[in-house]
């Protein structure tokens, strides 16, 4: 099937919507969020007017009625300029509501995708654990029901997780093991846990090397007690669940690869033109033409390359192969052009009040999030038949 590589006259208008927003209010404030290590509440509850929080949503839940692809796209343009506010979108949407959206009863939906599309509150996605992130099945979180009161009891840590403890955080999905299977296998289930929830404690947030406006934390559950009805999905379904998402997630995590690729080159092409050296533009090299013109090479393929998973995930195709090869070839791009950008701002480059510095602390974790290069390869090799490694 051939790739939707061009955009409708609606994700065009929200992919100049959202660029402009980027440059007109991300721009001029992030850099201060980012080197206070502050959540920038007011861009994101701005993120929320505009409705990006519901992009993907129908809006009988409050959402906009678009689409994964209107989703990749507006995590691009907003990671053209900053990759901490694209990554707050990302796991609003991708790793918050849209598991509360596949699975939930029609009562959860209703109770907490409204405040999620309209960015009032934040969801997030408990999955990795201090002992297990690639192998996320080796979960050792448990949720015991307690038969008497009709709670599961959720005890275990969570670690390295994105928008849990914000002011506005509603709630975490949880994987917990809920039993055993007749092959002796544990049993994985989903839970929610609102906020504040007694026995639910956040961390500090991390010191982390980039996305520092964007909220990470260690999540703590002893005997945290949330009503039966609080299961998401089936018992026992939990780890095709949290496949299911990490597979739509790797597109989203691609586009804003993408986007931060892109943004190198925005930069890169700009401070070409204006900075000489030897009595001449540095842009008037070829060393530097010949990067320029790689890196825009690459920002173009990985866009493709995520487009085409979004587009095979929209008709209903298989998209697994297809949403692995994009995040890998996105992200490892992604750290590749930030090393070049750098190169060509030279000392600048160093010099956190530029972007591409930003761009360059912020690059290294889209090859470790949302799957590693590593299990993103392991993926593609077991999609050509190769037995798992
Ligand atoms: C800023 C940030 C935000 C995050 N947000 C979230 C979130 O919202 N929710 C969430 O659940 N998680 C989140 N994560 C966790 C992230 O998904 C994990 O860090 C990631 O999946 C890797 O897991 P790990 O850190 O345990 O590394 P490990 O699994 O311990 O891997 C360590 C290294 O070994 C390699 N490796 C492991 N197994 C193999 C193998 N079989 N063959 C070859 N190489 C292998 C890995 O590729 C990696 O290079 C976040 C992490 C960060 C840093």
């Amino acid at each position: 099937m051939p790739i939707d590589h061009r955009l409708t006259p609606e994700h065009e208008e929200l992919r100049r919507t959202v660029e402009e927003f980027a440059h007109e209010v991300v721009a001029p404030k992030i850099g201060e969020f980012y080197e206070n290590h502050e959540f920038p509440y007011e861009i994101v509850r701005e993120m929320g007017r505009m409705g990006l929080f519901g992009l993907p949503f129908p809006e009988s839940y409050g959402g906009m009625g678009g689409d994964y692809l209107a989703l990749g796209i507006a995590l691009e343009e907003l990671a053209r300029v900053d990759s901490s506010v694209a990554i707050t979108l990302e796991a609003g949407v991708s790793l918050g509501a849209m598991p509360v959206y596949r699975f939930g009863t029609e009562e959860q939906k209703r109770e907490w995708l409204p405040r999620m599309c309209s960015g009032e509150i934040l969801g997030a996605f408990g999955l990795t654990e201090p002992e297990c992130g690639s192998d996320a099945g080796g979960t050792r979180t448990t949720a015991r029901l307690d038969e008497d009161t009709d709670e599961w009891v959720v005890n275990g840590t969570k670690c390295f997780i994105t928008n849990s403890g914000t002011d506005i955080t509603g709630l975490v999905t949880v994987t917990a093991v809920t039993g055993r299977k007749p092959d002796g296998r544990p049993e994985i289930s989903t839970v929610i846990v609102p906020s504040g929830t007694p026995g639910f404690t956040v961390a500090p947030a991390y010191s982390k090397v980039g996305w520092n406006a964007s909220d990470t934390r260690e999540l703590s559950f002893a005997d945290v007690r949330v009503p039966k009805a609080n299961l998401l999905g089936e018992e026992g379904r939990g780890y095709a669940q949290f496949l299911r998402i990490l597979d739509e997630g790797r597109i989203a995590i691609s586009a804003l690869a993408t986007g931060l690729a892109q943004g190198c080159v925005d930069e890169s092409v700009a401070y070409a033109k204006s900075r000489t050296a030897f009595g001449r533009p540095i842009g008037d090299n070829q060393a530097i033409q010949f990067k320029l013109a790689d890196m825009e090479m690459r920002a173009h393929t990985a866009r493709i390359a995520w487009r085409d998973a979004a587009s095979r995930l929209l008709h209903g195709e298989p998209f697994k192969k297809e949403a692995a090869l994009a995040k890998l070839y996105s992200s490892e791009i992604a750290v590749t052009n930030a090393r070049e950008a750098t190169q060509i701002h030279g000392g600048y480059g160093f010099m956190n009040e530029y972007p591409v510095a930003r761009m360059w602390r912020d690059s290294k974790i889209l090859e470790i999030g949302e799957g590693t290069s590593e299990v993103q390869r392991m993926l593609i090799a077991r999609e050509l038949g190769l037995a798992a490694g």
